[in-house]
């Protein structure tokens, strides 16, 4: 193995390395940095996010610009606000020791005028948003006609969000002679032409193979019944008390609904979706990088560009619709030398997609058994026996022994023990020990039983309430020319709603059905009370088919009336956490003292898994149920 020195790093930056505590070069790091320091060249670098790209192309462009020139000589475009403050934070803390070094980030929802200004101070590399970029160039509030080096970070990624025209036409105000490198964690098609477009032979590095994953992420998979979905997800929380997660879902509605089951069921949770406002996002991602949310629940697009070295589990609650996606998914976990699990929860109906993704990611998936109950009350217990054992004592405690010495007269330590224990133990066991096995064997599906199970999943999303929706009427239908995706455009534009709010539409000949969430009734109906539409009046009532029913009639029947009063012990809340870890969060009440960080939030996350974290534990205080909502 190379070391840092061997790479041809100037002191400046190994004085830096020394300080990040850099010890050796990663993989992507060794293959890229004596490349591009040697020669000028374009380059196309094939690896994840996590194997420390940023320092691979950052390096060496420090190295080579000048930086007692104030002219902008390079320019990092990555596909998102947070990985272009990443990596801002990141060259900055690599070019500490260059004298007069500007980095200047450039992206949406910030101020363009402070950006402009910070870029005229004389900014020798910008780090860019596609978006934001382009917007500066056509208001010529930056030069990038002398750049000598273009990187081209997460061009998968870049792409996939509709990037393509914006990349190139900010790269059209670049000179053609410089170098370019382009970063991607995995190689579809697209980004093929790209390299092609803008590159003349470049050099081609791989980190692992092509679409693989890291070696650092374990794969697994849970075989389950579609409406325990969401029941298989509180099972593996609380089977891994030390959780710091990403769950991933297929769209926004879902991300909102877990998450805030999550909460009130007593997880430290907290979703993040397009749907929020920057500011909003900002403060999950503020929470989540502080460990004070354990289970981040996020749809793909806003989970690009999370970056948190230490995630421990990735779950994908749904599959995602596009395979590829999970390797950004599963690469958000096992980052910078750690390990990291791959979890997916799948129905029998999905189980073959478990095939496919092994081939693309060249890995094996191992099967697993959502664990059942008495199994987790063990590992919950273990966890809190481990956490006392490493708790170091608080002597403050010392004055009020003598009385609790009293109350304890009678008591051997044995019996204190097991009575200390039941306090958190008793919680779980209670509320696991008729729980049911949530596993289900893989023999062949039964197409009916699956369409049965898909169809109860989709009536309530998650394994929620099918009653949270409401089922319209409206007289509107196939013979009027729309079908299911232009009615749903159609009551999105009128009623200004969001993509999602408008769900199970279904379009019959002369009229149609489609839901919205409960909380919109009032404005659905109270609009269309008087609503003409090409001189025709559109009439929407509550649709007898069952509220919420998703699919109507139809639906009905094959639910049988059972609805969801059948779901089996995981259907109450879990207890509340203060038995692992979960919910440590929660006391957000000001006039209770605010756990100084708990078992999680311990002064480092090594510490704080091996159980050696010392901060007081309220654990077994019984604490108002709230909702962080
Ligand atoms: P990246 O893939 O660039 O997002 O890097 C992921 C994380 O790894 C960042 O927190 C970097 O600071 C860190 N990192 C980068 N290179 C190294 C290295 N050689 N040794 C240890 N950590 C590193």
């Amino acid at each position: 193995m190379n070391t840092f020195q061997d790479l041809g790093l100037n002191e400046d930056l190994l004085h830096a390395i020394t300080d990040l505590g850099f010890v050796n070069p990663s993989d992507v790091q060794s293959k890229a940095i004596p490349i591009l320091l040697e020669k000028d060249t374009d380059l196309v670098a094939l690896a994840q996010t996590g194997t420390g790209k940023t320092a691979a192309f950052g390096f060496p462009m420090l190295q080579k610009i000048n930086i007692d020139s104030r002219t902008t000589q390079g320019l990092i475009l990555s596909p998102t606000r947070e990985l272009c403050l990443q990596i801002t934070n990141e060259i900055k803390l690599y070019g500490k020791y260059c004298k007069g070094l500007n980095v200047v980030a450039v992206y949406g929802g910030s101020s363009i005028t402070e950006q402009a200004r910070d870029i005229q101070k004389g900014a020798q590399i910008i780090v860019a948003t596609p978006g934001r970029m382009k917007d500066m160039i056509s208001r010529r509030l930056v030069d990038i006609s002398k750049i000598e080096y273009a990187v081209l970070d997460e061009a998968d990624e870049m792409l996939n969000m509709g990037f393509y025209e914006d990349i190139t036409d900010i790269l059209s105000y670049s000179p053609e002679e410089k170098c370019t490198w382009l970063f991607s964690a995995t190689m579809p098609k697209e980004v093929s032409t790209i390299a092609k477009k803008f590159m003349s032979n470049p050099v081609e590095i791989t980190v692992g193979n092509k679409n693989e994953s890291t070696t650092q992420v374990s794969h697994e998979y849970y075989l389950i019944n579609s409406r325990d979905r969401y029941d298989a997800l509180k099972r593996l929380a609380d089977a891994n008390p030390d959780i710091f997660s990403v769950v991933f879902c297929r769209t926004k509605r879902d991300t909102q609904k877990v998450a805030e089951q999550l909460i009130e069921d007593g997880y430290s949770a907290g979703a993040l979706h397009g749907d929020l406002s920057q500011n909003q996002r900002d403060m999950v991602m503020n929470s989540f990088r502080k460990n004070q949310i354990q289970m981040l629940v996020a749809t793909d697009v806003a989970a690009r560009g999370i970056d948190v070295d230490d995630i421990t589990h990735v779950i994908n609650y749904q599959l995602p619709d596009e395979i590829e996606t999970y390797t950004h998914r599963s690469g958000r976990t096992g980052r910078a030398g750690k390990t990291g699990v791959s979890m997916v929860i799948v129905s029998k109906s999905e189980v073959r997609k478990i095939k496919t993704i092994e081939r693309i990611i060249k890995r094996d998936f191992i099967k697993k058994e959502i664990p059942e109950g008495m199994e987790i009350c063990e590992k919950q217990l273990m966890s809190l026996a481990n956490k006392i054992h490493n708790t170091e004592i608080n002597h403050e405690i010392d004055k009020y022994l003598t009385n609790i010495n009293e109350l304890f007269a009678d008591t051997s330590k044995d019996e204190l023990i097991k009575k200390f224990f039941s306090v958190e133990f008793t919680r779980f066991y209670n509320y696991y020990k008729k729980s049911k096995n949530l596993n289900v064997s893989e023999g062949r599906s039964d197409d009916r039983e699956e369409r049965r199970e898909g169809g109860r999943e989709r009536s309530r999303d998650f394994g929620g309430s099918a009653s949270d929706s409401t089922r319209y009427f409206i007289n509107v239908g196939s013979k009027d020319g729309y079908d299911w995706m232009s009615l749903k455009d159609f009551l999105k534009d009128v009623l200004e709603l969001g993509r999602d709010d408008v769900f199970k539409v279904e379009v019959k000949e002369s009229f149609s059905f489609f839901n919205t969430e409960n909380e919109l009734k009032d404005k659905v109906l109270a609009f269309f009370t008087d609503f003409k539409h090409n001189d025709r009046f559109v009439n929407v009532e509550v649709s007898e088919n069952r509220g919420g029913g998703g699919g109507g009639r139809r639906d009905d029947r094959s639910r049988g009336g059972r609805r969801d009063d059948k779901r089996g012990g995981d259907r109450r809340s879990a207890p509340r956490s203060d038995f692992g870890n979960r919910g440590d969060r929660r006391s957000d009440d000001a006039s209770r003292p605010r756990r100084s960080g708990g078992d999680f939030k311990g002064p480092n996350r090594a510490a704080r898994r091996s159980g050696s974290d010392s901060k007081p534990s309220e654990s077994s205080i019984e604490r108002p149920r709230r909702s962080r909502r």
